[in-house]
């Protein structure tokens, strides 16, 4: 692997993504927030409007930690994936309140992966661009390429992990984890990958047929219906804050299980999650008396942490109101 990992290390100065801002940084807590944010989220988002935002708001891992959720949703709002959020600052006040001023995440994998939120793979990528260790990361582009490379339809992650640790470059971790990560994006892409531009090309068992591997799972996603009352009272709006597990923590307008007679409907907003896609048919109930602890304006609605789909139905009210 040392001709291969020369290579990977040269087509890294040449062609990496190395001006990223989490690239340039030796702060754990941006490095670990960055991971978090791109777990779900393409890179043009992360870094056009949220790393540097979040960054801003909440400069160190104590600001994060003492900050309120509600804050901090507020700087997620639009990514999704809120769990991803609560779990930032959850690690974020365990740490504050174990370590006092300045706390610091911890360096070892075995502790970082205890925390909230915190898999392997972010364990491993903290541990390999914080802290320089010598550890493989494992997301999408690089499970394809490792596929690929050993020309593997399917592959368990024990097998994954077991290979991506044989292969990593022990003295370069974070310019080899890097480079996998930026060979994934531009040329081991999941149609016409670019073979002969890849660092890899000596050694890959697939690239006579790449887009065998691995072998793609057809998914179908299901439709959940839902009821959305928009209950209005002196031109305001109600939400509540959700409790549930689904959303928790942020606001939004009521799910019901049946529409009263005298609520108008004013539409239908759709929106798609990972695992299922949500269609909402929306009513409008002017009320004579309030019957919510809450209500807003829309403007101050804008101001609060709201999922995707409840900006959706609060826009789709604003163009009915027109
Ligand atoms: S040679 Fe082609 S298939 Fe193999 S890792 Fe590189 S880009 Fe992917």
């Amino acid at each position: 692997m040392r001709s291969i990992h020369r290579k990977i290390r040269h087509w890294y100065t040449r062609y990496g993504r190395t001006d990223l801002p989490w690239r340039n940084t030796a702060d754990p807590y941006a490095i670990w927030l960055s991971e978090v944010m791109l777990q779900q989220t393409q890179v043009k988002t992360v870094l056009e409007r949220y790393y540097f935002p979040f960054l801003e708001k909440f400069p160190t891992l104590e600001a994060l930690g003492n900050a309120p959720l509600d804050e901090v949703l507020k700087m997620w709002e639009g990514l999704g994936y809120y769990n991803r959020a609560k779990n930032l600052h959850k690690t974020a006040q365990i740490l504050t309140q174990a370590q006092g001023a300045a706390p610091a995440l911890p360096s070892k994998i075995e502790e970082l992966i205890k925390l909230p939120g915190i898999g392997k793979n972010t364990a491993n990528a903290v541990a390999a661009f914080a802290f320089r260790q010598p550890v493989p990361v494992m997301e999408a582009n690089v499970r394809r390429i490792l596929c690929r490379i050993h020309a593997m339809k399917d592959a368990d992650e024990k097998a994954l992990w077991q290979i991506a640790c044989e292969m990593v470059d022990r003295q370069n971790p974070f310019e080899y984890n890097q480079a996998m990560m930026d060979i994934g994006a531009t040329l081991c892409t999941s149609k016409t990958p670019r073979c002969e531009a890849c660092p890899f090309e000596s050694i890959c068992q697939g690239k006579s047929d790449p887009e065998r591997y691995p072998r793609k799972k057809r998914r179908t996603v299901p439709t959940k219906e839902q009821y959305i009352m928009i209950n209005l009272y002196n031109n305001k709006l109600a939400l509540s804050q959700r409790q549930g597990k689904f959303l928790h923590g942020l606001w939004g307008f009521d799910a019901i299980e049946v529409p009263l007679c005298a609520a108008e409907e004013v539409g239908e907003v759709t929106h798609t999650y990972t695992h299922f896609k949500l269609r909402c048919k929306v009513y409008l109930y002017d009320e004579l008396e309030p019957t919510h602890d809450h209500y807003f304006t829309p403007e101050q609605i804008r101001q609060l942490a709201i999922s995707k789909v409840d900006e959706k139905i609060l826009n789709l009210y604003l163009d009915t109101m027109k």
